[in-house]
This record gives structure tokens, C-alpha cells and sequence, in this order.
């Protein structure tokens, strides 16, 4: 089959998404159970990514970059800066991970009073 980059295109936006908007709902004070699963999260997507080479691609950056798991600030400083280096090979504008704080809300409301967003 011929590659499609609008596809492809949209399945990275709805990715990013999801895995911004998880780093925003990390915990603040995570267990050493919530840091494993974020870091096996991480390993399971980076190999079962559909798009191939992207997977490939990514799966070099979380070996120079290993997830950082120890705080929700962490995690997403970390996503953040992972994805700006996707952004940086695709030659695409870089992010100001300053600005990440509001940017991703699931829309959940206060159903969960531990993660208070
Ligand atoms: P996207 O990069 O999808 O970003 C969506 C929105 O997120 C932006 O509009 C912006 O509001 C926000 N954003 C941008 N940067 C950041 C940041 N650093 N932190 C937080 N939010 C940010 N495509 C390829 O062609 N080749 C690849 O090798 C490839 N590898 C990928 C690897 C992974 C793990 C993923 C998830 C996607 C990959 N993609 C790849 C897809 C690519 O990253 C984009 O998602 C796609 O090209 C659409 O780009 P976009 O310009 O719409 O913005």
C-alpha cells in the first residue's frame, strides 16, 4: 500500500494527544508502581507504534532519553521535550515547555479529587 501522510499525520496529532494529556494526569507524588507503568507505557507504545518507522525512530530516542517518572512535572517535561525532538527532525516548530502546565486537559473535571485538575 502507498503511503498516505495525511493518515499518518493524523494518527501522530491523536498520539501526541493522548500522551500529553496522560503526562498532565500523572501524579504528582507517583508510587514506584505508577512509575513502572508509565515506563512499560512507554517501552509497549514505542513497539507497537503502527507507523514503523516512526516507531524505529522513537524507540532510539527513549534509549538516549529514558522516561523521566518520578512527577507529573517530570513526565511531561519529558514528553514535551521528546516530542520537540520529533518536531526538531521533522523539522516543525519547537514547543515552549513552559507553557505545557494548562495546555492538556482530559476534560475529566474533579471526578478524581487525588489528581486535583
Ligand atoms: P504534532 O507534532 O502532531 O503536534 C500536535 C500539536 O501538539 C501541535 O499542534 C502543538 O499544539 C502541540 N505540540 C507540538 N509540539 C509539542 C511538544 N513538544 N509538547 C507538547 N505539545 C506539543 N511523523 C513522521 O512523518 N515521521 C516520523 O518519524 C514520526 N514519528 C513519530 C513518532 C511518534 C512517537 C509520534 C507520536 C508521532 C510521529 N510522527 C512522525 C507524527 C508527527 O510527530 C506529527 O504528529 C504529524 O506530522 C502531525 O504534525 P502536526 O504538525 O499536526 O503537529
Amino acid at each position: 500500500k502507498l503511503e498516505n501522510a495525511t493518515i499518518k499525520a493524523e494518527l501522530g496529532r491523536a498520539s501526541w494527544k493522548l500522551l500529553h494529556t496522560m503526562m498532565a494526569r500523572f501524579p504528582e507524588k507517583p508510587t514506584e508502581d505508577d512509575s513502572l507503568a508509565l515506563k512499560t507505557y512507554m517501552q509497549l507504545f514505542s513497539r507497537l507504534y503502527p507507523c514503523g518507522d516512526c516507531a524505529r525512530h522513537f524507540q532510539g530516542l527513549l534509549k538516549k532519553y529514558p522516561p523521566q517518572v518520578s512527577s507529573r512535572n517530570a513526565a511531561a517535561g519529558w514528553a514535551c521535550f521528546m516530542h520537540n525532538q520529533v518536531n526538531e527532525r521533522l523539522h516543525k516548530p519547537i514547543f515552549d515547555c513552559n507553557n505545557i502546565g494548562d495546555f492538556y486537559d482530559c476534560g475529566c473535571g474533579d471526578e478524581d479529587k487525588d489528581k486535583d485538575k
